[in-house]
């Protein structure tokens, strides 16, 4: 039997779960906008750091973890360079300290002492 009572019960049931989900959706919206927004401004402090001496990683790290804000202030305050950091391979002998481009088997300088010294690898930034 059709009862109309029933009927606008329903409606009043179904108009009200529609909201539940509208609101719903609009919070997640929410999330979704705030999240976006903290990935682009740890992008945008990230590229900023690329042309200071922090380096685009710390900078990175720093915005990630502590926030964009704190990390946007930390890397506005380092220091600003004319050229991005790079980051150069050098192999070290452990003897003599010094340092080479390229890497060769054993320290040239160490080997006319009669010494052969395995040379380290060492990756560092320069500017
Ligand atoms: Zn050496």
């Amino acid at each position: 039997m059709f009862n109309k009572k029933d009927f606008f019960v329903t409606l009043k049931i179904r108009k009200k779960n529609k909201l539940k989900l509208f609101y719903n959706l609009s919070l997640i919206m929410t999330y979704l906008i705030i999240g976006a927004i903290y990935i682009l401004l740890v992008l945008f402090f990230t590229y900023l750091s690329y042309f200071r001496d922090i380096g685009i990683l710390k900078g990175f790290l720093y915005n990630l973890f502590f926030t964009p804000i704190i990390g946007g202030i930390i890397v506005l305050l380092s220091y600003k360079t004319d050229s991005p950091i790079h980051i150069v391979t050098v192999y070290r002998c452990s003897r003599c300290h010094f340092e080479f481009t390229q890497n060769e088997e054993f320290c040239p300088f160490c080997e006319k002492d009669g010494e052969k010294i395995r040379l380290k690898r060492k990756s560092m930034e320069v500017i």
